[in-house]
């Protein structure tokens, strides 16, 4: 099959006018000037007229277990008020109502031109409940904040759930709702198994003053459900994370950037908190990072800016996410990618779309098969409307409507 449009946003070149892309099965086998593609594959056609054509977006970071939750939990003075509410909301929930609202979450990501997703769900057990439109890694979210003895037993039963899935991956939920052993746990797991890992890392102020300090709301909070608290006021949460999954580096290494490092298993979400200390702690680590940053989740909790030329200058893989509906509007990419504009506007549209697309694949580890519009890549890709007034990244940003095309694994 052929398929034509205006112009064709590869990721692997600049953007071609007239442009086509050959799909044979679930994959892509050429893509070119719409003339010499025309030349080189038989086929039918299909023509996408004044539409840009360009990779399926990656979403890094996501919780469809609370796309339900949308507008129920209004910003909070504190971080630590916003987990209060929010486990009140989720102790209302039933599992059924945890499969609609993921099935919800699908469908709405699916409409705004997600073709995979990276979706952490608190009930790994469910998922055998779902049939997911689009390729998915999925997460599960790891708490044994109050069962610490029992974390090998909640392990074995998310890898017992997960393993039916071609995409799986751990994630122990955060420093301080996991504890070490968990984390060291899926670490192992990780290595054996050659699966990938995530958390949520130094998100807040309060996840900083917790470790660092040993003081405020968070810290208050975790002491009074009974985590012991004894790794309190030592360290940053970076510093904590480091030690625990043996890649702090040496104080010696030379502090100059090797292209070649690599990247650490851990898809790191946030990131918003990290010292001059941490800096350095990043400049010397003997591994690169992945960092999901989730533009409008961070605008509704007002976190610390996050430090996104600093990051990337040290060879993170920045990603975007939308977090969950529970701190966000929609699950629309597009609408990230605007946020992200608008707090980062000297980063080109380029870069921009990287994050939601070849920087995404890579973490998770799909770097020759998604994110771009190549030979041999899947055939994930998504149409939106387009003219030639403006800007082509710029039409893309400002699309802000269900997509009309999209094909994922070769199916439209
Ligand atoms: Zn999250």
């Amino acid at each position: 099959m052929i398929i034509r449009a205006r112009t064709v946003v590869t990721m692997d070149g600049a953007p071609i006018e007239n442009g086509a892309v050959a799909v044979s099965g679930n994959r892509i086998v050429d893509a070119g000037r719409f003339d010499d593609i025309k030349t080189r594959n038989a086929g039918s056609g299909v023509d996408l007229g004044e539409q840009v054509l360009l990779p399926g977006l990656i979403n890094a970071h996501c919780h469809l277990d609370y796309t339900c939750l949308r507008g129920k939990i209004l910003p909070q003075k504190s971080f630590t008020d916003w987990i209060r509410a929010i486990n009140a909301e989720k102790s209302e929930l039933s599992p059924n109502d945890y499969v609609a609202s993921i099935n919800d979450g699908f469908a709405e990501a699916t409409r705004f031109g997600t073709t995979a997703i990276a979706n952490l769900t608190a009930f790994p057990e469910l998922i055998s409940q779902v049939q997911p439109p689009i390729r998915t890694c999925w997460f599960a979210e790891l708490i044994d904040i109050r069962a610490p003895e029992r974390a090998n037993e909640l392990v074995d039963s998310a890898i017992e759930a997960l393993k039916q899935n071609s995409n799986w991956g751990l994630a122990p939920h955060a420093l301080f709702t996991a504890a070490k052993d968990l984390f060291r746990r899926c670490e192992e797991i990780a290595q054996q198994e050659h699966i990938l890992l995530t958390t949520h890392l130094a998100e807040s102020r309060e996840e900083m003053e917790m470790f660092r300090d040993g003081s405020g709301p968070l810290y208050e909070f975790m002491k009074s459900i009974g985590r012991p608290m004894n790794d309190c006021g030592i360290e940053t949460p970076l510093g904590l994370f480091l030690d625990l999954i043996g890649s702090r580096g040496s104080p010696n290494r030379p502090r100059a950037i090797e292209v070649n490092r690599p990247y650490l298993s851990w898809i790191v979400a946030h990131l918003n908190e990290v010292t001059e200390n941490d800096f350095e702690l990043l400049e010397r680590s003997n591994s690169k990072f992945h960092v999901v940053h989730c533009p409008r989740s961070h605008n509704y909790f007002g976190h610390s800016p996050f430090a996104f030329d600093r990051l990337r200058s040290f060879g993170s893989n920045i990603c975007l996410g939308t977090d969950s509906l529970a701190s966000n509007e929609s699950l629309s990419l597009f609408a990230e990618m605007r946020a992200f504009q608008k707090e980062f506007p000297s980063v080109s549209p380029e870069e921009i779309l990287e994050m939601v697309t070849v920087n995404p694949a890579r973490a998770l580890r799909c770097e020759n098969a998604l994110g771009q519009i190549r030979p041999d890549f899947e055939a994930d890709l998504i149409a939106v409307p387009c003219s030639g007034s403006t800007d082509i990244f710029e039409q893309i940003f400002a699309f802000d409507a269900p997509v009309s095309w999209a094909m994922v694994n070769g199916n439209m």
